[in-house]
Formats: structure tokens, sequence, C-alpha cells
């Protein structure tokens, strides 16, 4: 494995800070593959918002499209324009709510808009004839989840004046689950259902629907018959499953892991407690070390006494709070030096610390687990290609 360093891994004179993430790219591709398996013949749109769930936007984003994924997903039309900048040009769907004077950018960058209302595919067609350019648009419908989308009830006008919009090309249409990540798939087989009676509308006209999307990886692990044309995959992409409750019946790994380096040692006397607001001190003399991280880089304070750190291929406990830049971790009285590597997300020898471990333990879910990890974090891309 050659590590890759890209610009914004580099710190002072080169040196890279001893916290950081490393994201493997092969794993990335695999888990796509895998997915495209399972799905096939559908089309897999690669979610990549919030910074690609915390595993680096343009370098996820070009690693994907190299890889030959269909059609990328971002939530916001900042995100979208990023990836042009950068040079992506894959096609990109944005998949949050607009603003009617936002969708000249959207065209400037070829941006796939979602038309979620009546009003909104008014304001890209009116946009959209003003420079005689032709939007691509996908169509929202809420079935559930009362997000954006217009109400599957309320569906067919939205669907009838789409096909008079001369200045759109409908390309898609689509909607989003609440629950296909439940162990109890009622709410989501409703949801399913209420979308397929939508989509009637272009079967009784004799027409070809758009591209029919709504399976998030829930869907995409627990509902083949929601698999429709193409799939939305998010966490499962990045090798972490949405929930407890979610049969694996796609292999993936987890792409990212969080690691630092112990910095300082010392012995602390039993009763002498530990950090702001002295909540631990140890029984008896213990070693204690200190690693560079805090919840100023996405280590929550939640994990105060709450959770485990690998050092030396062990478990060992954080103590005290976790401050803003410093946690300090327990070793008993074991032995640790300067420049040990201390993983906080993943593998060291047989013992692991998955996302969701971190997520039970902040009382929170893997997803916010990897989307806390900010950019202060520099980000290394492994590949063994290289
Ligand atoms: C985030 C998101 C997804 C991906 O969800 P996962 O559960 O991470 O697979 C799919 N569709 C929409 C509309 C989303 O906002």
């Amino acid at each position: 494995m050659r590590p890759m360093i890209n610009e914004a891994t580099i710190t002072t004179n080169g040196v890279v800070r001893p916290t950081h993430v490393e994201v493997n790219l092969d794993c990335l591709s695999a888990n796509y593959q895998a997915i495209k398996a399972h799905v096939s013949p559908a089309r897999v749109m690669a979610i990549l918002k919030a910074n690609a769930y915390g595993h680096g936007l343009v370098a996820v984003a070009r690693h994907l499209v190299a890889a030959g994924a269909d059609y990328l997903g971002v939530a916001y039309l900042e995100e979208g324009i990023l990836l042009r900048e950068q040079g992506i040009d894959a096609p990109i769907l944005v998949l949050g709510g607009i603003l009617g004077n936002q969708v000249p950018l959207f065209l400037d960058y070829d941006l796939t808009l979602t038309a979620s209302s009546l009003e909104k595919l008014e304001q890209i067609q009116t946009a959209a004839r003003a420079r005689g350019a032709v939007a691509r648009v996908h169509l929202k419908i809420d079935t559930g989840m009362e997000r954006i989308g217009v109400h599957y009830y309320n569906a067919r006008s939205l669907l009838e004046a789409s096909l008079g919009c001369d200045h759109c090309f409908v390309e898609g249409i689509y909607s989003h689950f609440a629950n296909a990540d439940a162990a109890d798939l009622n709410s989501a087989r409703i949801q399913l259902q209420r979308f397929l009676d939508v989509l009637t509308f272009y079967e009784e006209r004799g027409l070809q629907p758009p591209m029919r999307h709504i399976a998030n990886s829930g869907g995409i692990l627990q509902l083949p018959e929601s698999h429709l044309d193409m799939v939305r995959a998010g966490i499962l992409l990045y090798g972490v499953y949405p929930s407890d409750d979610v049969p694996r019946t796609v292999p993936v790994q987890p792409a990212l892991s969080w690691k630092s380096l112990v910095v300082y040692f010392k012995v602390v006397q039993p009763g002498d407690p530990v950090s702001y607001g002295s909540t631990w001190a140890p029984e008896e003399m213990s070693r204690v070390v200190t690693i560079p991280v805090g919840y100023g880089d996405g280590y929550f304070r939640n994990l105060s006494n709450n959770a485990s750190v690998l050092i030396r291929e062990r478990r060992y406990p954080v103590v005290g709070r976790v401050c803003m830049d410093q946690t300090m971790v327990s070793i008993g009285w074991e032995t640790a030096y300067n420049g040990d590597e201390v993983v906080l997300l993943g593998k060291q020898g047989e013992e692991e610390i998955t996302a969701a471990d971190i997520a039970r333990w902040a009382g929170t879910i893997p997803y916010e687990v990897l989307t806390n990890i900010n950019t202060r974090v520099p980000r290394l891309y492994i590949s063994g290609e290289g």
C-alpha cells in the first residue's frame, strides 16, 4: 500500500499531522462493484454529500468516476459546483431543495436539478427558457418522508406539467424512504407502492417513464423490488451498514480509518483526576497517554469516559473529558511510547473499532460519526495499485 498524500494533507514543512484519516480507495471501488453486482441491471448513483460522508468529496468522486460510477449525487449546489470546478464531468444530481435564484448556476455547471413542486419546476423552465438552455431535471415525489417533494397524492399535476416543459429534460423521477433500514419494512413497502402508483401516469399514456429511483442503502440491502432503474448508495458505499437491523446482503468493507500517535506519556497517582471537570481518577497508579485529537476534530465530547482506542493491538479506555484538541487514554500498567500508533476508528492487529461502536458510545448513528470528522483532519488516500 502506497500512501498518496494530497495537498490538503500537508501541514507545515510537508509534515503530515499525526492525527489523520486514511481512506482505502480500492475498498471504495470494491464496495461500488459489490453494490452494482447486487442491483444489476439497475444503475448506481454514488452519494457524495457531506464531504463524501467524511471521506473527502473530490478524491472520492475522482476515484469512483474512474471506477465507472454511473451518476453522482450531492446534497447542495455548492458541492456540485466544487466537483465541476475540479474537473469532474460525470452527471451530478443535487438532491436538496433549490431556490429559484440558484437555477442559472445549475445551468452554468450542468448540474441536474431536483424539481420538488410545480412552482420549482416553473422556476426551472423559466430560467432555462430565458437563456435558451435545457435543464436536466429529476422530479421528486414525497411518498411519506414529509421532507421535500410533491405529495404522492398531488403528484399528477407535477408530472402533467413536466410533459409541457420544453426547456426541461425530465431525465428522472424519484422518492426517498424514511424507514428502509428498519427491521419492520411495512412503511417502506407502503412508500414503494405509493411511488409505483404515481408512475402509472406514464403507463396510462403509453409513455416511457423517466429513470425511476427510490432505494437508499437500506433499500439496496433489503428491498430488491425497490431497485428499479437506479439506486442511490450512500453509507453502504463507504462500507458501513445503515443500521444493526439490516441483513448484510451486500459484502462491503469500511474504507475509512482514523488514526493518531501517542504524543505524551505520564504516570498518574491514585485519586488524581484527569482532564476538565475531574470526572475520572485512577484507583491505582496508572500510565496515561495523551492523543492529539479532540472534539475540535469531530471526536465527540460524548466519548469522554465512554470510548476505547487501540494501541499496540490492545483496547484501552478514553479517560476523563475529551478536550478540544487532546484526549487522554489509560493504559493501566502496560507499555506504550511516544510515537505509537493509536487507532480511533479502524483495525489494528486483530482488534477493530467500527463507526457503529463509536456511534453506540456517543449515542448517535454511524452517519454522524463519519460526517463529523472535520476538515482539520488530513485525509490520506491509499491504494494497492500504486
Ligand atoms: C443521503 C441520501 C441517500 C443515501 O442514503 P444512505 O442511507 O446513506 O444510503 C439517498 N437519497 C437521498 C435523497 C439522500 O438524501
